[in-house]
Order: C-alpha cells, then structure tokens, then sequence
C-alpha cells in the first residue's frame, strides 16, 4: 500500500494561548457575576514611576478584571517615591479587608530593593506569588493559592492541551526567580524530569534536543532553533522581545514548528495567559481568606 506522503507528516499543533485564556476568564467571570456586587475579588496594582511598558500592562490588568466584574484599582506613585512611602502604601492595603490581591508592578526604580518591597506585601495577598513565603511553599511543594502567573500560565497551557507531564524530560531555559525557576519546579511538582539551563550551560542545543517539553524563558530573540528540538516535542516560548518593532520570541518560530509536536506563538501565546492566570489568582486569594 503506498502511504500518500501528506498523511505522515503531522503538522504541528500550535498552542493558542488567546482562545485557552478566553476560555479561562469566561470560567472566571461566571463565577465572579453571581458573587454579591459589594463583595467581590478587588484587585489592587501599584506601579512607581512612568515605564512606558509597565504603564501599558498596568492598564489591562485593571481592565481585564473589571470586565471579569472584579473590583479594581490602580495606584500610581511618583518615581521618586521613597521607599518607606511605597512600604507604607503596601501596609495599608494588607490591612484592607476589602482588597484580596496586592500587585507591585515590576521593575521598581533603581532605589529601591524589590526583595524588600515583595516582603512586605502579605503572603495572604500576595497575587503575584513573589513573596518569600510562597516561594518557599511553592519549594516545598506546598502550593499557595496564587503561583506566579507566567509559570502557573504555562502550566495552564500544558494541561488545556493535555500534553503528558509526569514522567517527560522537561527542559527550562532560563533560571530567573519569575519565570525559569518557577516553570521548572511547578514541572517538577507534576513529576516531569526537570533541567534548568542558563547562561553558563554548555552546548545548550545538546541538552534541549532532549526536552519532551522545552520551555524558553531567556529574552534573546530566536535564540532556540531547529537543532535545539528534538521532533515531536511541546516548545513553549516565554519570552516577548522586540526586533524591528514587531514582538517575536526566543524561539525560531518558522524554523522549528514544522519539526515539533507543538508550539507557542508568539504574540498569542503564554502573554495572553499570564493575565488571564492573575486573575485567577485574585479569585483563589478572595476564597482563600474565606469570603
Ligand atoms: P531574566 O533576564 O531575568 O532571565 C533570563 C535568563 O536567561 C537568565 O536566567 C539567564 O541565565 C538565561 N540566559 C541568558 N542568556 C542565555 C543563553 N545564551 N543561554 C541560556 N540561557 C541564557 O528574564 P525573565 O524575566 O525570566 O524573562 C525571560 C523572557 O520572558 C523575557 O523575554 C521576558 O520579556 C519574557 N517574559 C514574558 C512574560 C509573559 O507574560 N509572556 C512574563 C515574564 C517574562
């Protein structure tokens, strides 16, 4: 029998991280619309100084979850705020039983210690999953209510497509405290075979040619192409950088989607996520405390 040769080639899935985000906040906003008006998830941003990006994330963060019905706010502080000012902003919202999630937008200005700021945010309202706290918990294995929502997105994404974890060489690349390290646990915790590589990893194409799950996390344009993939392999592309004024990934989009199982694009797939799993986040934080 001869096998038409289109038939063996199976295109690769590409993972839509627009339409599984919508999906999520529909379940959210449902949930949401039947709480009483007056005590619903309030969300609250903080963002210091005038970062033109952190302006642009800021604003749909609080549009997304008024459209979810949430309560929202955003407070817009000087960039030459002291940082006992922003510490002191922080200690009144965690004393506000009317706020459940408490985001500081990053990066903070120069003088200031974003360890020291993401501290005194309370664990209980932490929507970000960035205090030391829940690091630790999310460490051990004890997983707060909000994970950080880039990781906890990429996870979403993972399951929605049900795409096999448990027992798969997940390969990271990238070890920052908000996203590399994370994924890899939050891998881990699902009992894949994690490996975090960075900066200093020796022939990196090597060791992702054996990700079942490569997860690219770095901010270096393209950086992972055709022989950094092994076939049929799940690539999710985390990083957003900006080349010609057009926003394209760390990974080679063209070059290695005919070659994987599937793959994130980028825009339109793990961004879209993250905001939609802040949101959750918020909802998990007001159950959380009980209401
Ligand atoms: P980061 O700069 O904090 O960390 C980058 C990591 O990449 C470091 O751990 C470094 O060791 C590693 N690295 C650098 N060069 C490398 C190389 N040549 N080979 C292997 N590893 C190398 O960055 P981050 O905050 O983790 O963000 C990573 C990317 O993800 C950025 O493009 C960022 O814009 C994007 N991002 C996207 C979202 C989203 O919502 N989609 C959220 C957060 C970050």
């Amino acid at each position: 029998m001869v096998t038409d040769l289109a038939d063996m080639v199976k295109p690769s899935v590409i993972l839509d991280g627009k339409q599984t985000s919508q999906v999520l906040l529909a379940d959210l906003k449902q949930e949401i619309q039947v709480l009483p008006e007056q005590h619903r998830p309030k969300l609250v941003v903080v963002i210091v100084g005038e970062d033109p990006a952190s302006q642009v994330y800021v604003k749909r963060k609080a549009k997304v979850a008024q459209e979810l019905g949430m309560h929202s706010e955003v407070r817009w502080l000087d960039a030459t705020t002291p940082q006992v000012d922003l510490e002191r902003e922080i200690l009144d919202l965690n004393k506000d039983v009317s706020v459940h999630g408490i985001l500081v937008q990053l990066p903070l200005p120069k003088h200031m210690n974003t360890l020291d700021i993401l501290s005194v945010i309370s664990p209980e309202k932490d929507v970000d999953g960035f205090h030391p706290v829940n690091q630790g918990r999310l460490l051990s294995g004890d997983l707060p209510p909000a994970l950080p929502c880039t990781p906890a997105g990429v996870m979403h994404m993972l399951h929605a497509y049900q795409i096999p974890i448990a027992g798969q060489h997940a390969v990271v690349v990238g070890r920052s405290n908000i996203v590399g390290k994370p994924v890899g646990l939050l891998l881990l915790q699902e009992n894949a075979t994690v490996t975090v590589c960075h900066s200093r990893t020796q022939d990196l194409a090597a060791v992702c040619r054996q990700a079942d799950i490569l997860v690219a996390a770095v901010g270096i344009p393209r950086l992972i192409g055709a022989d950094h993939v092994k076939e049929g392999a799940a690539v999710i592309d985390v990083g957003i950088n900006r080349v010609d004024g057009k926003l394209v990934g760390d990974v080679d989009f063209e070059a290695v989607k005919e070659k994987v199982g599937y793959i994130t694009p980028v825009p339109g797939g793990v961004g879209p996520m993250t905001i939609a799993l802040l949101m959750r986040n918020t909802l998990s934080l007001y159950k959380a405390a009980g209401q």
